[in-house]
């Protein structure tokens, strides 16, 4: 469940083949993905990213910094596979929420995906990259997506920071503590 995969692969391709020009990857998804079933041969990755979510009952919105995506990575040159799984989280003001897809800036998914090809280098190649990704302030961030999203209606005072939603990941009885601004860096 990802919105936008277009600009995902996109970005993913460019990033990539910016450093491993030879080499070819594609990313796709896989709901089904879970922590801990990796198969023999694949490398796992988890990376929390800053996206938005509109409650399909309410119409409430909300950020969160802590989307969860899952990626599992395999090279085989000079072929190189990526799975991945976004994690929705539920609208706790609805009883009955169910989980959302999240919403990603262009800028989020760079960001993630950059630290994807940080991580794809190191765990695959066994380079230790340099980490091509600025390091930014993460509140500010919350604040420049906020910003953008009340242009396009949202007003951004009901953005910012609410409780965030249940992660998809082990069910519905986990529970996250309020918005806390992501990680900023990759690794
Ligand atoms: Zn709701």
């Amino acid at each position: 469940m990802i919105k936008d995969m277009d600009l995902w692969e996109q970005t993913f391709q460019r990033i990539i083949r910016e450093k491993k020009p030879h080499h070819r990857w594609k990313l796709k998804v896989d709901n089904n993905l879970e922590v801990k079933s990796l198969r023999p041969g694949w490398k796992q990755y988890t990376q929390k990213g800053l996206a938005r979510f509109r409650c399909s009952l309410c119409g409430r919105s909300w950020v969160s910094a802590q989307v969860l995506i899952l990626f599992w990575m395999c090279l085989k040159e000079p072929y190189g596979r990526v799975k991945m799984r976004v994690f929705g989280q539920r609208c706790q003001k609805c009883s009955r929420a169910l989980f959302e897809e999240p919403e990603f800036s262009p800028e989020g998914v760079e960001k993630v995906l950059g630290c994807l090809v940080v991580r794809i280098l190191l765990k695959c190649y066994r380079e230790s990259a340099r980490a091509a990704v600025p390091s930014e302030d993460p509140l500010r961030e919350i604040l420049v997506a906020a910003r953008r999203w009340e242009l396009r209606g949202v007003p951004a005072g009901r953005l910012l920071p609410e409780p965030i939603g249940r992660q998809g990941l082990g069910g519905p009885s986990q529970k996250h503590p309020h918005l806390v601004p992501g990680p900023a860096a990759c690794l």
